[in-house]
C-alpha cells in the first residue's frame, strides 16, 4: 500500500523541527514531510500546560553546527541574550569552574514560531492539535501513527515510509513500540529522570554579587541542600530579567526529607532559592507577550546516556524521546540539534535509497555516536558519582582536585581526568583528608575512559550490536554497583 507521506515527524519541539528542516534540506528531490504536534499553530513546541519549560541556554557550538549543516542562523528575537559562558560555583561560592564556553539564552516560546515559518517555506506540512497516540506496524515495520484530535476527540491515522519520534521525554510511541528492535522502551525513572522547574522573572538589582547573578554568564550552583542530586541555575535574559530554577533527583530529595524531617518539594525548593538570591529583588513574573504563558513551570528531563539504539524498521527516535540531554547538566538543546541534524540527513538518504529498515537507518546511530554521543555514558557515571557527594566534598573537591585541564576538558565536553588527584608522596597531603573523594574521582576518570573507548567501538551495523551491548552493559553495571 502506498504511504501518504515519506516521513512523519511526531512532535514539533526543537528536535522535531530541526529534523524536519534537515531532512528537507538534505533531500535531493522534494519529500513529503508531515509534522504532527498536539499544540495549536500559535503554541507550537509547548512542552506541557505550563509552557515551553526550559533553562533556555544553548552553546554557540550547537547553533554553529546547525548553521553549517542545515544553513539556519538564529538571531533576535528567538535569541534573547548572548553569554560569555557557563560558570559553576561550589556550595560555599569560593571556587568556580567555567563549565561551558560562549552561548545564548533562547526564547523557547518564540523559537518554534521561527522554525515553523522556515519549515513551511521548505514545503513541510503540519497537522496541529493532534496527539500521536500509537504507532501502526505491518510486517515488522512501523508504517504510520494513530492520532487523536484535541479539537473534536476524533481519531485518525497517517501513514508514512518512516516515522520519527520527537515527542519528548514522555514519549508514548517509544514505550509502545510494536515491533522487535534494540531500542530500550523504558527509562529507570528513579535514577535517570530529573525533576526540574523554573521561573522567568523581571527584577530590581539588590546587592551586586556576581556569584548570584551576572548579566554576561549563566551561573550554576552546585549545592546538595538547595538542589539534592541536581543543581540550581541563574541564567540572564537581560540586565533585569532572568531564568531561575533548579533540578533534583526525586529519590535523593525524598531521602533528605526523611533524614531531616523536612517536607520540601521541587516547588518549595525553587521558591526558597529565588528568595535567597540577594541580587534578585522585587521580582515579578516576566510580563511581555514573548513570555505569555511561559513564566512558571516544572517538567522532567532524562539524565542518562542516549538510548543505546536509536533506530528500528521504519522508525527513529530523537531528542528527549531518545534520552539525549547531557547527564551532568541536563542540557538537551545542543544534543537535540546535533542529533536532529544527523537524523534528518540519514532519513532523507534512506528514503531516497528506498531502505528504511533498521539496517538502512543504522548510520544515524553510528554518526550520532561518533559526533556527540560517545561521551554520554562517561558523563552518566560522573553524574552518578557527583550525586553521592556532600557539600563539604564538593567544596573541597572543587578547591583542591579540579585543575585547569579538567575545566578545559569539561568545556570541550570531554570527561575530566582529575590529574590533581594523586596518591604520589608530594600530593598525598591533599588526598588524605578526603581519601574516599579522591579514590572516587580516580575511579570515575578510569571508568569513563573505558566507557568512552567502548562507545567509540560502536558497531557499524545492527549485526554487531548485541555482542557490543552485552560487553558495554557489564562495564556500566560494575560502575552502578560501585557508585550506588
Ligand atoms: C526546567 C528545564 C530546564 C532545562 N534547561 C535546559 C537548558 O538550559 N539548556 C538545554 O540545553 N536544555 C535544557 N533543558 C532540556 C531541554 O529543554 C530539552 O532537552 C529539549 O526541549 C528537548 O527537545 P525535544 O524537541 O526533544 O522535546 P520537547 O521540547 O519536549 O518537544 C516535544 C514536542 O512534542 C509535542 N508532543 C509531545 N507528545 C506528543 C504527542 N503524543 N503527539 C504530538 N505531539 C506531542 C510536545 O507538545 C512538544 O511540542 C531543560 C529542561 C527542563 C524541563
Amino acid at each position: 500500500m502506498k504511504s501518504e507521506y515519506d516521513i512523519i515527524i511526531a512532535g514539533g519541539g526543537i528536535a522535531g523541527l530541526v529534523t524536519a528542516a534537515s531532512a528537507a534540506k538534505h533531500a535531493k528531490q522534494n519529500l513529503r514531510i508531515l509534522v504532527i504536534d498536539r499544540n495549536s499553530r500559535q503554541e507550537m513546541g509547548k512542552k506541557t500546560a505550563n509552557g515551553w519549560v526550559c533553562g533556555d541556554a544553548v552553546s554557540k557550538n550547537s547553533l554553529d553546527f546547525l548553521e553549517t549543516h542545515v544553513g539556519v542562523h538564529y538571531g533576535e528575537p528567538e535569541v534573547e541574550k548572548e553569554v560569555h559562558g557557563v560558570v559553576a560555583f561550589s556550595p560555599d561560592h569560593t571556587s568556580k569552574a567555567m563549565f561551558d564556553g560562549e552561548g545564548y539564552v533562547l526564547n523557547r516560546r518564540l523559537l518554534p514560531k521561527r522554525q515553523l515559518a522556515d519549515a513551511e517555506k521548505l514545503g513541510i506540512e503540519f497537522t496541529f492539535d493532534a496527539s500521536a497516540e500509537a504507532l501502526i506496524a505491518k510486517e515488522g515495520f512501523v508504517t504510520g501513527v494513530k492520532c487523536r484530535s484535541s479539537k473534536d476527540n476524533q481519531t485518525f491515522e497517517k501513514t508514512a515510509r518512516l516515522v520519527i519520534d520527537a515527542t519528548g521525554s514522555a514519549s508514548r510511541l517509544r514505550t509502545g513500540l510494536p515491533i522487535k528492535s534494540y531500542i530500550e522502551k523504558e527509562i529507570d525513572k528513579e535514577n535517570d529522570m530529573e525533576s526540574t522547574g523554573r521561573y522567568i522573572l523581571s527584577f530590581e538589582v539588590g546587592k551586586e554579587d556576581k556569584t548570584f547573578f551576572d548579566p554576561n554568564y549563566c551561573i550554576i550552583h552546585l549545592d546538595q541542600k538547595i538542589a539534592p542530586g541536581g543543581y540550581a541555575w541563574v541564567f540572564p535574559k537581560g540586565q533585569n530579567k532572568v531564568n531561575i530554577g533548579l533540578g533534583v533527583q526525586r529519590r535523593l530529595l525524598e531521602n533528605r526529607n526523611r533524614l531531616f524531617g523536612r517536607h520540601d518539594t521541587l516547588q518549595s525548593l525553587i521558591d526558597d532559592y529565588v528568595k535567597s538570591n540577594p541580587v534578585i529583588k522585587n521580582w515579578k513574573l516576566a510580563e511581555g507577550p514573548e513570555d505569555e504563558g511561559n513564566t512558571k513551570g516544572n517538567w522532567q528531563v532524562p539524565v542518562r546516556r542516549q538510548n543505546d539504539c536509536l533506530v528500528a524498521n521504519g522508525y527513529m527516535i530523537v531528542g528527549d524521546a531518545a534520552w539525549m540531554p547531557r547527564p551532568i547538566d541536563a542540557g538537551g538543546i545542543g544534543p537535540a540539534i546535533y542529533a536532529s541534524t544527523i537524523a534528518g540527513s540519514v532519513a532523507a538518504g534512506a528514503i531516497e535509497s528506498n531502505d528504511v529498515s533498521e539496517h538502512g537507518l543504522w548510520k544515524f546511530n553510528s554518526e550520532y555516536v561518533r559526533t556527540y554521543g560517545h561521551r554520554m555514558a562517561s558523563f552518566e557515571i560522573l553524574r552518578r558519582f557527583l550525586q553521592t557527594l556532600s557539600n563539604d566534598d564538593l567544596n573541597y573537591g572543587m578547591k583542591r582536585f579540579l585543575g585547569q585541564d579538567d575545566v578545559e576538558s569539561i568545556t570541550r565536553r570531554e570527561h575530566p581526568e582529575f590529574r590533581r588527584v594523586s596518591f604520589s608522596p608530594s600530593k598525598i597531603i591533599w588526598a588524605l583528608p578526603r581519601l574516599a573523594l579522591a579514590r572516587g574521582l580516580r575511579y570515575t576518570a578510569t571508568k569513563s575512559r573505558k566507557l568512552i573507548q567502548q562507545y567509540t567501538n560502536y558497531p557499524e551495523s545492527p549485526e554487531g550490536f548485541s555482542e557490543w551491548h552485552d560487553r558495554f552493559i557489564v562495564e556500566l553495571k560494575e560502575a552502578y554497583a560501585r557508585l550506588s
